[in-house]
């Protein structure tokens, strides 16, 4: 039913607005909890104890959202739910949904071109390599990516720099990237592309702040003056 309202939504223009990367749709990936009891549960509850002792029964599931920057309206697309086998670790269950997700929908709405944004723990190279039909352009902290990391010390990056904004609120954006870096250690690595933003007041010599590495796959997202 998603499939089909989206379909016709496309088909009378409706998306439009939301293409960006040369035609392609973000596909926000991310857990959300939706019941909590310690008194009502049913055969598919997780559960995990409270530091008084009880029990609590709760339901999650993974949302899938075409988002799209500068827009407030989004459009939901269907959910996967976290099974009580996926484990009690929030990261671990959220990516074995969102494995899931990808398996059972991606291939579906592939013909959307989408991109995969989301959050460091998205960013395995399993989950990578699940993303079938779409790029990804995931959030790749250097704590937990640590070949990653060092592939890029002291290397020399294709960069650029930018000022936005007046007066006092005035940043200076610094982008570097680089191509084919390994996502993991070993010989079968995926290599993606690597993207860093440094936001710094003009003359700090700190940044205020930055976003983490990403890391995508689409080479063509990476355009010659570096948005
Ligand atoms: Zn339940």
């Amino acid at each position: 039913m998603f499939a089909t309202i989206l379909r016709d939504v496309d088909g009378h223009g409706g998306l439009a607005p939301m293409r960006c990367l040369d035609g392609r749709v973000l596909i926000a990936l991310d857990g959300s909890e939706h019941f909590c009891s310690r008194k009502i549960s049913c055969p598919h509850c997780s559960t995990r104890k409270r530091a008084d002792g009880d029990v609590e029964h709760f339901h999650t599931f993974l949302g899938a959202t075409l988002v799209a920057s500068g827009h407030k309206t989004v459009v939901p697309l269907p959910p996967e739910f976290v099974r009580p086998q996926d484990g009690a670790a929030k990261q671990g269950c959220e990516t074995a949904a969102a494995k899931r997700w990808l398996a059972r929908l991606g291939p579906a709405y592939a013909w959307l071109k989408p991109v995969y944004p989301g959050d460091d723990l998205y960013a395995r190279q399993p989950m990578a390599l699940q993303a079938t039909g779409g790029s990804f352009l995931l959030v790749c902290k250097p704590s937990s990516h640590k070949t990653l990391a060092e592939y890029l010390t002291g290397v020399e990056m294709d960069s650029l720099s930018e000022t936005k904004g007046r007066g006092p609120d005035k940043r200076v954006y610094r982008y570097r990237w680089m191509s084919g870096v390994p996502l993991r250690d070993g010989d079968d690595a995926l290599t993606v592309n690597w993207l860093e933003v440094e936001i710094s007041k003009p003359g700090a010599a700190k940044p205020t702040g930055s976003m983490c590495g990403r890391p995508f796959r689409c080479k063509s997202e990476i355009r010659s003056d570096g948005r």
